[in-house]
């Protein structure tokens, strides 16, 4: 058997390294705090329905995550779909697809439109020789753009989730994924949700003799001579690697007091966190799968409406709308009971659809989830700090969504990440058993 390597946290990543770890033989434990697998991608029973916490669809630009899917043999539940995106702004509705909608949206003047257009066409190119990781956005897009397109548009278009720190991210976020997001209005789902691909991995983890452990948090991690020391609850594990998956500021609880501390540099990231609140309905809103909402009286500012793209008989034949609003973990919307989140955010909705008659007695039920570490709100000239894969002097290697930067947070990003993570420690193990080769040599 190769060395004892102990992933932790059961997002995608932790579940994309475990199952390539197992594959290729290692010893593998999975250690996950909660009771369920999948991280960010947890889901929930609804009737007799396992339905996503958070809506999640994939990219046909998704190659790693693909991979993932085909290797653990359910390609062929995955489906595509072209999907189209609105937009509400002032409390009206726009269709925001084509050149043509573009020239009809009223928010902004038509010259601004055309602006938009001619700019955005050449952003890739303008961007080019600037330093755009120590660039605030805000100044950026507000220059080029000016200031009406950055608040009713770009704002809300690329950077919702960041509230109000998003004018202050660096450049680069954005310039990074211009040109690469193609397909954007083909979307891909799997039949019965995240749920199917997590126990699925989950399924191919144990045949290739991995262990998976839930209710499991990891404690306190400390340096040996060989590897790493991992305190759990009752017990304790040592390791020859760590392969830690878990959001920064939790990774460093692990670290309080224990002799890894000195080791690891903190960014000492703010992390946004999200509400989410989902609505069963018994008819359809409209014909579009994102809308993001602006200036509109709601406190979400987005709106996805899931059977758009998933077919209903995944809601028990319900249409399912998602609405969200980024926040941090400890404001007080996150904070706030959930039943009063959902009275409020049902008046919200109801309100911006006074045209197609939509009421209360459209509403089957409304769930709201919560979660307080998504994405970190990445500070200026944040490629510098950005935590590096190895932890110094430790056997401890980083594989969180915090390192995917300057790429968007996504399934896709945190496995190709894991992926990266590996083949890292498997160059490591190797340059090791060279140096003990040559020591023993000498
Ligand atoms: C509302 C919403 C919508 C999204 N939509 C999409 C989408 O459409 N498409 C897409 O690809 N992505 C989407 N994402 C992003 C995606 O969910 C994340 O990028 C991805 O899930 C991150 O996975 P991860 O494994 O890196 O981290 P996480 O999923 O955060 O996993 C980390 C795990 O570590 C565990 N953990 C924490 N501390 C410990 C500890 N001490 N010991 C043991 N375990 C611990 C946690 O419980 C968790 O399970 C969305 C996210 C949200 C919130």
């Amino acid at each position: 058997m190769k060395n004892k390597i102990v992933v932790i946290g059961a997002g995608i990543a932790g579940l994309a390294a475990s199952h390539k770890l197992a594959k290729d033989g290692y010893n593998v434990t999975l250690l996950e705090s909660n009771s369920q697998l999948g991280g960010l991608g947890t889901f929930f029973k609804h009737n007799d329905q396992w339905i996503d916490k958070f809506y999640h669809c994939q990219m046909p630009s998704d190659d790693p995550l693909l991979k993932l899917i085909d290797d653990v043999d359910l390609t062929n539940q995955l489906y595509w779909k072209p999907t189209r995106m609105g937009f509400i702004v002032d409390g009206k509705r726009y269709s925001f697809n084509t050149a043509i909608d573009l020239l009809k949206f009223r928010p902004i003047t038509f010259f601004e439109r055309l602006r938009f257009g001619v700019i955005s066409l050449l952003l890739r190119y303008l961007g080019k020789g600037k330093d755009l990781d120590n660039l605030p956005i805000e100044k950026w897009f507000k220059d080029l753009y000016g200031a009406n397109i950055w608040n009713k548009i770009l704002k809300q278009l690329f950077l919702s989730k960041f509230g109000d720190h998003s004018g202050n991210l660096p450049a680069l976020y954005i310039w990074q994924r211009l040109g690469r997001e193609k397909n954007v209005a083909t979307r891909g789902y799997l039949n019965g949700g995240l749920k199917t691909l997590i126990d699925s991995i989950e399924k191919k983890i144990k045949e290739y003799g991995g262990e998976i452990k839930v209710n499991s948090p990891v404690k306190k991690l400390i340096k040996t001579e060989t590897g790493v020391e991992v305190v759990l609850e009752n017990e304790t594990i040592d390791a020859d690697w760590v392969i830690s998956t878990i959001p920064i500021p939790q990774f460093v609880n692990t670290m309080i007091e224990t002799n890894i501390s000195k080791s690891f540099n903190d960014p000492k990231l703010t992390y946004q966190g999200v509400v989410n609140a989902l609505f069963f309905l018994n008819r359809p809103l409209d014909n579009f799968y994102w809308i993001p909402v602006v200036n509109s009286n709601t406190e979400f500012d987005g709106i996805v409406e899931m059977t758009e793209l998933v077919k209903k008989e995944q809601y028990g034949n319900k249409n399912m709308v998602y609405v969200m609003k980024y926040c941090h973990r400890d404001s007080d919307l996150f904070l706030e009971n959930e039943k009063t989140i959902a009275e409020r955010w049902k008046k919200q909705l109801i309100s911006l659809y006074p045209d197609i008659n939509f009421t209360e007695d459209d509403i089957s039920d409304i769930k709201i989830f919560k979660a307080p570490f998504v994405e970190p709100i990445y500070p200026l000239g944040y490629s510098k700090i950005k935590p590096q894969m190895k932890v110094p002097d430790t056997n401890i290697i980083l594989a969180t969504s915090a390192q995917v930067y300057p790429n968007i947070t996504s399934w896709n990003a945190s496995t190709g990440l894991a992926n990266k993570a590996i083949e890292y420690l498997y160059k490591l193990e190797k340059s090791n058993s060279e140096k003990k080769e040559l020591n023993k040599a000498i």
